[in-house]
């Protein structure tokens, strides 16, 4: 009889799960919460050649994905070149990536599958639904990420912990900008550094109004908020509702918005400036940290952002889902004993997700609104430099070295 897998999650790292343990000829169901496909939102991600690899083994796809850029720019606020350096590197859509992982899951995949609880016995583990049913299975995947409800149920007090600063994202289509600011901006993953700020920004795949092929320009922008006062005041809705830890982009305040365009357009290197002040609905991410204490317990492995969400500086959130899955699977492929496989996954992909952790924490430590110790201030020295940003962030390179 084949074995079972209960996969709690349908963003990017449920799918490679489920998609590479049918693979294996394991038994799949993949339950997602979301009553409506995912693939309208989403951003740009950088991609890392672990994520295409797994992406061609787990959709038998090998055709390249996203837009490949030559190198790496910092522009200082007047728009003159601080620093320069070549990097091939391919940026790629959320949405895409997605979209192309659904595409081979029919059959397995369950729209509005809430789970809500989950129980452990000696040799499985079963899944209750919100809709009343349950499913047995050999083993439960979480892939229900950094609000997981498997996490919270099998490791309770494990939260995100704000980081003392907030990104502030959007995406522009490529026909709406200045021929000056796209010359500037798309051939290379360009940044500004304000004092104690970041900006990052790099042109990601899409389609135009007529689903033609057309590029967009992504960008980030870390600004110091503390948690007392100013990330409140940002959390605080247009409806009046005081939001916590997250703000649908629909209820941001105006004056918010309205205040962050003015900061643009004084700190920012001119194509930057106009990329934000050309965003129409500009997102609001408090950055955190979250580290599980370990990613099994029982037959229950956590995987991607349920088990580590990183400060997004590695740029390795989807790559680290994807090899998350991948090596789950290798290894329930490879050895006999489900419960071995389990510990030898939580050996190598804990300590895997803890050096991503702290390598983010380092190279995100100077946008702190308070620096915490000796340590993150000598650090936030060291990545003050913009060559060391320009070189340093969302690169996987000596990885192993953290
Ligand atoms: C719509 C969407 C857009 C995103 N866009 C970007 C982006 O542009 N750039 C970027 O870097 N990262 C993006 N991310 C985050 C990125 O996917 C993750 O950082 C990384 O890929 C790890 O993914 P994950 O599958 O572990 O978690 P997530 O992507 O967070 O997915 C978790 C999934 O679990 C589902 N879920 C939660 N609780 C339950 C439950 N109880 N029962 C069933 N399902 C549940 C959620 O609805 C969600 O779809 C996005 C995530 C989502 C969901």
């Amino acid at each position: 009889m084949p074995k079972r897998a209960v996969v709690i999650g349908g963003s990017i790292g449920g799918l490679f799960t489920g998609l590479l343990l049918r693979r294996i000829g394991w038994e799949v169901s993949i339950h997602e919460r979301a009553g409506q496909e995912l693939g309208a939102r989403g951003a740009g991600i950088v991609t890392h050649d672990e994520l295409h690899e797994a992406l061609t083994l787990a959709t038998g796809r090998s055709e390249p994905i996203g837009v490949s850029v030559s190198g790496r720019i910092v522009l200082d606020r007047d728009g003159s070149v601080v620093c320069e350096t070549p990097r091939p590197q391919v940026l790629a859509s959320w949405d895409k990536i997605w979209r192309r992982l659904r595409a081979c899951s029919d059959g397995i995949y369950h729209h509005g599958s809430t789970l809500t609880a989950v129980k452990l016995s000696t040799h499985g583990v079963v899944a209750r639904f919100a809709n009343g049913a349950s499913l047995d299975a050999d083993i439960l995947v979480a892939a229900d990420g950094i609000q997981s409800t498997v996490r919270r149920q099998l490791f309770p007090g494990i939260d995100p912990k704000y980081a003392g600063y907030v990104a502030w994202r959007g995406l522009v289509d490529e026909a709406e900008l200045s021929q000056r600011t796209r010359d500037v901006l798309f051939d290379r993953f360009g940044f500004c550094l304000p004092p104690r700020e970041q900006m990052l920004g790099y042109p990601v795949d899409g389609v135009d109004t007529e689903g033609k092929p057309a590029r967009r320009y992504n960008y980030v922008w870390y600004r110091p908020a503390d948690p007392q006062h100013q990330l409140p005041r940002l959390l605080k809705g247009s409806d009046g509702q005081q939001h916590v830890g997250a703000i649908p982009p629909d209820r941001l305040h105006p004056d918010v918005v309205a205040e962050m365009r003015l900061a643009a357009e004084r700190l920012l290197a001119p194509a930057f400036a106009e990329v934000v002040l050309q965003t129409r609905k500009p997102l609001l991410q408090p950055i955190v940290d979250l580290e599980a204490p370990s990613m099994t317990t029982g037959r229950v492995a956590l995987m991607g952002d349920a088990a580590f969400v990183a400060r997004p500086h590695v740029g390795a959130g989807v790559t680290k889902a994807a090899g998350d899955a991948s090596v789950l699977t290798e290894l329930l492929s490879s050895q006999h004993d489900i419960d071995h496989a389990l510990v030898a996954y939580n050996e190598q992909r804990h300590a895997y997700g803890s050096r991503i952790i702290r390598r983010a924490r380092h190279l995100g430590a100077y946008m702190q609104s308070q620096l915490l110790s000796d340590e993150e201030r000598q650090q936030a020295e060291r990545h003050r430099s913009p060559r060391a940003v320009m070189t340093e962030t969302a690169t996987m390179q000596q990885m192993e070295t953290w």
